[in-house]
Formats: structure tokens, C-alpha cells, sequence
């Protein structure tokens, strides 16, 4: 498949279904606290998209059956929302949701703590932030492909957390998953030259132990190989002549990217 640039146009369109993606994925978020099931916040969000004019990117994708991959602590992606996967104070979340608007797909996570952690899992979950806004950073028109993969790896590395391999971030745009694949770890100046109009999700999964990862048997669900947390952060950036533009934001909730 080839890498599927956006016009100036399009990347405007896509800011629609990046914004409602951020925005069900907040409120999701809200809704991560002791005694909630990953279903009532899955069905939470499905009604969201659908009430925004959206429809839900992840539902039916494969087969999956949810709105949201729930991921709770050593699990590191994929995980199908259930009734019976009850949250508990200590617990991390990681919500990965999207949302089709207009045709155009938007893909965000966020990692969120259930009411009290360890200090251990708040500084996992503050590094793998960090791993993510530094390849938003360094997706810049005349970088490389490794550039932003070598941004997050230092980081993770260098906190002594391991970088899931098996599992990358994507280009996005009328499909979720376009090329090129986003590693997150990789050389300087390594990889295909990045271009204006390219738009992907950049999405560092970070290991509190090894970077190894185990598949389990439901076809989905990835666990770490060591049963030590694991963390999760995404935003869909494009390449534009101003640098990296995240559209899966919210009025009033951008950030400046470093
Ligand atoms: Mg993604």
C-alpha cells in the first residue's frame, strides 16, 4: 500500500473526527474509577460517538467487539472490554478509542490511574506520556521515519522501561491503519524521509519490565511476558508546514507540542 498524503483540506476534515475522538475519550476517562467494568465505559462510549455523529472506528474492525481496546495493567493493548473486568483502586487503564466522522478516522489512549497508584505505575505513566509527546516532536517534514521511533526509545530506555516491539503506531486517515508503520524505537535519521501531509498515530507502548509481550489465546488481548505493568499513550498528529499538528484535541485542551 502507499503512504496516502492529506492535503491541507483533508487534514482540516480529519480535525472533526479527531475531536470527537479526544473528546469520548476524556470522558472516558472520567469514568475510570474503583468498582467500574471496562463494558459500562465501552457502551459509555459507543453511545458518545454515535450522540456526536460518529461512528465508532474500533467496532467490527477484525471483528472486534468493542468501542474500546481496555487494557488494565499488565495488559498492554487490545484487551476486549467485559462485565467482569471490574476496576480497583490501584489499577491503570489504558482506553484506546476512535471515532469515524465524514469517512475520516481519528485513533486516540491515554493510560489513566484508578483512584490511588503506586509511585512505581505514576512514573510509568508519566515517562510513556513524555515517550509520546517526543515523537509527536520529532514528526517534522525533512525527519525520518527512525527519528521518531529513536525519541521515544531514549526516553523509555532511558527510565529503564522496555519498548513493546511487536505492536507499532500507523499512518491514519479514511483507513485506521495506513502506512507506514510508526515504531517506536529506531535509528536517527533511520526509516523513510517524513512528509508534509503525512498523518499518524503516534502510540508508545511502554513496559515497566522487559519489553516482551505475550499473545493471548481470545486473538486480541497482549499481556507483558513478566506480569509488570504496562503503559500506553496516542494522538493522531499530522505533518504540516508548521510542524506536527495533533488533531485528536479538544478547544481548550491543546497543547503546545516541544
Ligand atoms: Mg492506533
Amino acid at each position: 500500500m502507499p503512504i496516502y498524503l492529506k492535503s491541507p483540506e483533508q487534514i482540516e476534515a480529519m480535525k472533526e473526527a479527531g475531536r470527537i475522538s479526544a473528546m469520548v475519550l476524556r470522558k472516558a476517562g472520567a469514568l475510570a474509577r474503583p468498582g467500574v467494568s471496562t463494558l459500562e465505559i465501552d457502551q459509555f462510549v459507543e453511545s458518545e460517538i454515535r450522540a456526536a455523529g460518529g461512528v465508532p472506528a474500533f467496532k467490527g474492525y477484525a471483528g472486534f467487539p468493542g468501542s474500546i481496546c481496555a487494557s488494565v495493567n499488565e495488559q498492554v493493548v487490545h484487551g476486549i472490554p467485559s462485565a467482569t473486568a471490574v476496576l480497583k483502586e490501584g489499577d491503570i487503564l489504558s482506553i484506546d478509542t476512535g471515532a469515524i466522522v465524514d469517512g475520516w478516522v481519528g485513533d486516540n489512549a491515554w493510560t489513566y490511574p484508578v483512584g490511588r497508584i503506586s509511585p512505581e505505575k505514576e512514573h510509568l505513566l508519566r515517562v510513556t506520556e513524555e515517550c509520546m509527546w517526543a515523537g509527536i516532536s520529532a514528526a517534522r517534514a525533512g525527519n525520518h521515519l527512525g527519528d521518531i521511533g529513536h525519541a521515544v526509545q531514549e526516553i523509555a530506555e532511558g527510565a529503564g522501561y522496555g519498548v513493546v516491539r511487536e505492536y507499532v503506531g500507523h499512518g491514519i486517515g479514511r483507513q485506521m491503519h495506513e502506512e507506514p508503520n510508526v515504531p517506536n524505537y529506531g535509528r536517527r535519521h533511520g526509516g523513510i524521509e517524513l512528509r508534509e501531509g503525512m498523518v499518524l498515530a503516534i502510540e508508545p507502548m511502554i513496559n515497566m519490565g522487559t519489553r516482551k509481550t505475550r499473545a493471548m489465546p481470545d486473538g486480541w488481548l497482549v499481556v507483558t511476558r513478566d506480569g509488570k505493568p504496562s503503559a500506553h499513550f496516542e494522538k493522531t498528529v499530522a505533518i504540516t508546514p508548521d510542524g506536527p499538528l495533533v488533531l485528536t484535541t479538544e478547544p481548550g485542551y491543546e497543547r503546545p507540542v516541544g
